[in-house]
């Protein structure tokens, strides 16, 4: 994980780095889906069992502390992908040490051994022939930089540097911790550059994004199905970056201004859902609010996340002032989500009507 910021000489930093062990044969990674990987003779390079522990410094991050919930929730939300059997277990490391060599996942903070990025995460695996290919994950080691300023609170709109949302950075992190890799053709939560594509929802959940999603249930397959919708506030900005979505401060009454909104198909399969284009007088979009639009039939493949835009009219009998628009998917519930809270998605800014 990598930030950028106007300083020439920050940019640098090596977001994730393999120690190579044994031999290491060099594949391209050339699959349907963007999401990567090692690879080993074309094998995917994985935890063999389907899990790790994870040791958390309790020097670091004390058992029970904001720091240890957020770490916690980034692990489950990967653990919860469905169509993929991949878990984290947590472990703690109290000894307040630490080696890359030591066959144990120790998360912890760093001064010294992340350079200017947030976080890095140390891989070491074996790839090598012997009657056969053998390969595998061995160790990941998590630092964070301890020298940046962290929140364990949730993603502010008005301010996507400093304090880093630790739990954001914490996903990415153990996104490489599972075996992928730095993901910058699309939105993903294994961008190389913070804030990650961001989290999703009015809730702003911190949770691995269709892309990254695709790659766990690539790397690790299990037959369970999912069937998810997110809302999201941002967007991608470039190669490896994102940042907020567009919508305009201020606006007349009975003129049309256009939004652009994203969302990801966090679903095992294609989904076909209706989104709803709401006025409100708070950040909570809801069926209650002011009904602008409605767009049927809206479709996205499983792994696909992207931002269109959308011309909304501002009627003419709206009292002037201040206002959030935002969108619902699926307003009218008729799809049964593994998680429903992530529908309803406000632009991350207000809207003065005139
Ligand atoms: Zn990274």
């Amino acid at each position: 994980m990598k930030t950028r910021r106007s300083e020439p000489h920050s940019t640098v930093g090596a977001a994730s780095i393999v120690l190579m062990a044994i031999l290491w044969l060099l594949v391209s990674a050339s699959t349907g889906q963007a999401a990567t990987w090692q690879e080993c003779s074309g094998n995917k390079i994985r935890w063999n069992s389907g899990w790790t522990n994870m040791f958390i410094s309790t020097t670091s991050f004390p058992a029970g502390s904001a720091w240890d919930t957020r770490l916690q929730n980034a692990m489950w939300h990967w653990n919860n992908v469905k169509g993929a059997g991949f878990n984290f277990y947590v472990g703690r490391d109290t000894d307040g040490t630490h080696s890359s060599s030591n066959g144990v996942n120790e998360v912890y903070w760093s001064s010294t051994e992340v350079g200017s990025a947030l976080a890095v995460t140390f891989s070491r695996y074996h790839c090598y022939w012997l009657f056969g290919y053998n390969y595998g994950l061995d160790e990941a080691d998590i630092a964070f930089n301890s020298n940046l300023s962290w929140s364990t609170g949730s993603v502010t709109y008005s301010n996507l540097g400093s304090p880093y949302n630790f739990e954001l950075v914490a996903l990415h992190e153990l996104g490489h911790a599972l075996g992928l890799k730095h993901e910058d053709q699309w939105m993903a939560t294994m961008n190389s550059y913070y804030p990650n594509s961001g989290p999703f929802g009015y809730y702003k959940d911190a949770d691995a994004n269709a892309d990254d999603r695709a790659g766990i249930r690539s790397l690790y397959p299990d037959g369970t199905t999912e069937t998810d919708v997110a809302g999201s506030a941002f967007k991608r900005t470039g190669t490896g970056t994102s940042g907020l979505v567009s919508s305009p401060a201020w606006a007349y009454r009975g003129t049309n201004v256009t939004i652009e909104f994203s969302f990801a198909n966090l679903s095992t399969a294609t989904q076909t859902f209706d989104i709803g284009f709401y006025l409100s007088t708070n950040d909570f979009i809801s069926t209650s609010d002011t009904l602008l639009a409605t767009n049927y039939g809206a479709w996205g493949s499983a792994g696909f996340a992207g931002t269109f835009s959308r011309t909304l009219y501002i009627p003419s009998w709206i009292t002037p002032g201040t206002y959030y628009l935002g969108f619902l998917i699926d307003p009218s519930n008729v799809k049964a989500e593994s998680n429903e809270s992530n529908n309803n998605q406000p632009m991350p800014r207000t809207i003065t009507i005139y």
